[in-house]
Order: C-alpha cells, then sequence, then structure tokens
C-alpha cells in the first residue's frame, strides 16, 4: 500500500533551530574564542543577570549541569546523612541521585495520573522528623501546584527545591517556577526548553545567603582565592555556552508560545481517539510543555499495559513516527533503590502511568502536516495494535 507521507518525523531535533540562529551563534562563539577567557567572566555574569530576571529571582547560579544544580542546591541547605527529601518517582534519575549523593534518603510519593506531577494531597502523610526538603518537578513542563506545596512546606518548615529542568520559562499563578521555591534548579542540555550546545545548568534563589553558599560550593568551596571553606565541586559555566545561552534566551518566550500552539493542536487532533489519554494543565499553571505525554490503554483490560505501549510504539517507527519513553522504570524500584525497600504496587498511579506514557515529537518547529502525519500514524496504529 503505498501512503502519503512529508519524511520521518523524529521526537526530537535541533537542526532547524539551528539553521535560525547558528550565523549569529556561530559569531558570537568566535568572539569567545578570540577572547581568551573561557570560565567565568562577564558573558557568565552576564547571562546569569539575564537568567535571574527571567525566573523573577535576584540571585542565579551557572554551574555544569542540572544534575550539580541539584546537588548544589541540596549542599547549600546543609542536607546530608540522616535527612530524608521528599519527591517523585517518576522523573529522570538525576532528582533522586542527588538526594543520595549528599548522603540523605529520597521519599518517594504517588503522583497524580493527569499531570504525572507529586500529588501534593499525599506530601504530609510522608512527612517524619527527618524530613528537610521537597523537591517538585515539574515534570514535560508542566508545573506542580505549588500554591498547595509551599503551604504545607511552611506549615512544617521545610525547605523547597524546584527541578525546573524540563520547565524553564513555565509558570504557575503567573510566577515563573524557580522563583517560588526557596532554590530552583535547571538544566540546559540541549533537548532542554533552554538547551546549550553540551552541557549547562543553573540555580535560582531569592536567598543572598544560600546564592553565595552556592557560589562558594560550584568552584571547590572557595570563599576567596586559595581559601576553602567547604568541600566543593568544580561545577562552573563556561563562557562559550553562557554566550549561547543568551543568544537562545531572547528566543525562550517565542520557542514555548509554539510549543503551546502544538500541544493544542494535539489536543484537538487526538480528542476523538479512544484509548488515548492527554496531558492535562492544572488550573493556575503553564506549561514549558517540553514533552507533550499520552496514555495509551488497551482496548482489554486484561491486557499487558506495557507490551500494549510498547507495541504502539514499534507500529509508529513503522511509519518512521519518532517517539521518547519517559520513563519506563520509576525510581522506587531501580535496582540501586532496593535498599530502600519499596515493593511493586507501592506508588500505584506512578507504575501504572510508566506503562502507559508514550511522548510524541515535540519541539517548536514542528509543523501542522508533521502534527497531522503523527496522528494519523498513531490512529493506524491503534487500529491494529
Ligand atoms: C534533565 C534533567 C535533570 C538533569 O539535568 P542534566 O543537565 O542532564 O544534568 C534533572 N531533573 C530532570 C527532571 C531532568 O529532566
Amino acid at each position: 500500500m503505498w501512503c502519503k507521507r512529508v519524511s520521518s518525523i523524529p521526537a526530537f531535533e535541533l537542526g532547524q533551530q539551528y539553521r535560525l540562529i547558528g550565523d549569529e551563534i556561530g559569531s558570537a562563539v568566535l568572539e569567545i574564542l578570540a577572547s581568551g577567557r573561557y570560565i567565568g567572566g562577564p558573558t557568565v555574569e552576564t547571562f546569569e543577570q539575564q537568567f535571574a530576571t527571567y525566573i523573577g529571582t535576584t540571585d542565579c547560579i551557572g554551574c555544569n549541569s542540572g544534575t550539580d544544580a541539584l546537588y548544589l542546591a541540596l549542599r547549600s541547605l546543609k542536607i546530608g546523612p540522616g535527612d530524608q527529601v521528599i519527591t517523585s518517582a517518576f522523573t529522570f534519575f538525576a532528582t533522586a541521585e542527588t538526594i543520595s549523593a549528599v548522603g540523605a534518603t529520597p521519599v518517594f510519593v504517588d503522583i497524580e495520573p493527569e499531570t504525572f506531577n507529586l500529588d501534593v494531597n499525599q506530601i504530609e502523610a510522608a512527612i517524619t522528623d527527618r524530613t528537610k526538603a521537597i523537591i517538585p518537578v515539574h515534570l514535560f513542563g508542566q508545573p506542580v501546584n505549588m500554591t498547595r506545596l509551599m503551604q504545607i512546606a511552611e506549615a512544617h518548615q521545610l525547605w523547597v527545591i524546584e527541578d525546573c529542568a524540563q520547565a524553564t520559562g513555565a509558570t504557575w499563578n503567573g510566577a515563573r517556577v524557580g522563583s517560588i521555591g526557596h532554590i530552583g534548579c535547571f538544566s540546559f542540555y540541549p533537548t532542554k526548553n533552554l538547551g546549550a550546545c553540551g552541557d549547562g545548568g543553573a540555580i535560582t534563589t531569592n536567598h543572598p545567603d544560600l546564592a553565595t553558599q552556592m557560589q562558594q560550593l560550584r568552584n571547590h568551596g572557595q570563599s576567596q582565592q586559595y581559601v576553602y571553606e567547604s568541600i566543593g565541586l568544580n561545577s562552573r559555566l563556561d563562557a562559550i555556552q553562557a554566550m549561547i545561552l543568551q543568544i537562545k534566551l531572547r528566543h525562550l518566550d517565542d520557542w514555548n508560545a509554539k510549543r503551546q500552539t502544538i500541544a493544542d493542536r494535539y489536543d484537538q487532533l487526538l480528542a476523538p481517539l479512544p484509548g488515548v489519554i492527554r496531558p492535562q494543565s492544572p488550573e493556575g499553571g503553564q506549561s514549558a510543555w517540553n514533552q507533550y505525554t499520552i496514555r495509551v490503554t488497551p482496548p482489554s483490560a486484561t491486557d499487558d499495559r506495557a507490551s500494549y505501549r510498547d507495541r504502539i510504539r514499534e507500529l509508529l517507527k513503522q511509519q518512521d513516527v519518532g517517539t521518547a519513553l519517559y520513563y519506563p522504570l520509576p525510581l522506587h524500584l531501580q535496582p540501586v533503590y532496593e535498599s530502600l525497600g519499596y515493593a511493586s504496587g507501592s506508588l500505584p498511579i506512578t507504575e501504572q502511568v510508566a506503562h502507559e506514557v508514550i511522548s510524541l515529537p515535540m519541539f517548536p518547529e514542528l509543523s501542522i502536516e508533521q502534527q497531522e502525519q503523527v496522528v494519523y500514524a498513531l490512529k493506524e496504529a491503534l487500529n491494529q495494535g
């Protein structure tokens, strides 16, 4: 059978964006190369100021990755052995990994199936006298209900570190995520909403004392040259990445608006498809749509959910539609966390959703024709699956 196809559609691609701003980036990077200032200096400081202004905080500290941002945030709050930190098990590993890396213990709370985010109503039951902090993850760009979360945190005197890695530009009740909790952690990994051409990250805060701590920790715990106050890291943002991020930051709102248009169009096109559950934004939240993640459920209740989902993905692949699987194995069931003692079934929504999710192609340049092709292919796949 012959079928008209635009071309293959990747889950994500950066080529078109680069063609738009490549010349500008190229000449700016050449200037940095000629300047001889590669680490620190005015280019990094200017980006830090611009990003703090964009997010709406007094301070921004550039660092080497989103993972380091989380680690540095936890360290600045002196969270360590014996402490517990509440977070989601349906997230990228780094969220929990950094809790463990500082010597503390992650405590996982189940999620809401509609938003894939921490179910804030289940947080209080998980608080003990060892709980020090909560890390809400704005997964796929969708903001967590920060009003309720901050109420709980204040009532129990807990720190809040927002994992904003997938949500640069998202807002909750008009405030950018990363400005609501005590600390915001961002990743500039190339596939994030604001992506560098390599690794990069940032931490935002309105607390100058925490900012000072994190500035020192990212630079070996150094308070003045060759004077060390603590055991830190070498985790700096370099000037080339900072320059690229300055240029891309000017486009971010436009790119996020395009992602919103694409999400709206997916919503419309997918509404008639039975067996497809679309992501929902909570009232008050503006998603940054890093991913558009649907859930598919098998027509027969006895079918295995994960193998049905995998079959649908394979059928999409055969029709040249790329998809992504975030995340197949929740963190509480990872081999490394066996010792925490979570049984299968302990986080039922997280576990169910992990068997149902498919992230559809999502990037600002995705065309209407490509989106129609994705949905056509999905319809075919559901018919055959
Ligand atoms: C990408 C990501 C991180 C880690 O960021 P890196 O820059 O890759 O280290 C942390 N948390 C979440 C939710 C992420 O998606």
